[in-house]
């Protein structure tokens, strides 16, 4: 039997995923993508990733945050919810978070007031962070450096940044969330040099789910979902000349110790 699988970056409240849901679910875990952390991207949307996550307490825990694109949406009411959903036992992390300087779907100084609220939130409840970060690696690092000190943790969620900024994170102690892009054979290539950089104790894989459909697997369909998450393993199992069973093995450790899984889960 494989070695079960945790899905750190589901998007499994996304419109993509309502009509078949339950099949989408069904078909991660006879993949053994045993474990799926349901991404929170609005206060509203980590309220239905909390409902999902309870509905489906043997597979699904969330995170519950305000995606940088949604940062203007941080209005004090909505903080306020937030906090509230944040500290349901369903929400293993904060995010998630960050910086998004590529498509600036919410102003910068918005976003950077977000992403400060939230590391604040994130360290007081005790809980890590789920990190989110494009072409805004030098606010991103200096927001998160006057943090650091007082979170448990983190992990950088689907990062396709350069060596400066993935060595930046390790020295942090965060952890690197790699996706199917690192499949991409245009614009993943840097990223397949790269993973072997990253010591096991801080890698986890990602779906990212219904988006980063890996382009290799030449499927028909362009959603992707949790049951592709073995694809990734073995694709950085082979970018990072290491044992596919390895990886499968220490990615799910990492995961389960980054965000507490066993005291939702049980031991795996
Ligand atoms: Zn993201």
């Amino acid at each position: 039997m494989n070695r079960p699988l945790v899905d750190i970056g589901v998007n499994l409240t996304s419109k993509q995923f309502s009509a078949d849901l339950p099949q989408v679910i069904a078909r991660a875990l006879a993949a053994d993508v045993r474990f799926m952390i349901v991404t929170g991207l609005t206060a509203p949307l980590s309220r239905a990733a909390v409902a999902l996550a309870r509905s489906r307490p043997e597979a699904l825990c969330c995170t519950a945050g305000v995606h940088p694109h949604n940062a203007s949406s941080l209005d004090p009411l909505a903080l306020a919810e937030l906090r509230q959903v944040a500290r349901a036992p369903e929400v293993v992390a904060v995010g998630e978070c960050g910086l998004d300087y590529d498509r600036e779907f919410s102003p910068r100084d918005q976003q950077r007031q977000a992403f400060e609220c939230q590391l604040e939130l994130a360290a007081e409840l005790g809980k890590p962070v789920f990190l989110h970060e494009r072409s805004a690696h030098e606010d991103f690092l200096s927001i998160l450096k006057n943090a650091r000190a007082r979170l448990v943790g983190g992990v950088v969620h689907c990062f396709t940044g350069d060596e400066r900024a993935l060595t930046a994170y390790l020295e942090l102690g965060l952890c690197i969330g790699m996706t199917g892009f690192i499949c991409d054979e245009r614009r993943g290539t840097h990223l397949q040099a790269l993973v072997r950089r990253v010591p096991p104790e801080q890698l986890m894989i990602e779906t990212d789910a219904p988006f980063l459909l890996p382009r290799d697997l030449r499927l028909r369909e362009r959603r992707n979902e949790p049951c592709h998450l073995p694809h990734v393993a073995k694709s950085v199992a082979r970018f990072a000349d290491r044992d596919e069973a390895d990886v499968r093995r220490d990615t799910t450790a990492t995961a389960f110790r980054l965000f507490g899984l066993e005291a939702r889960f049980g031991s795996r």
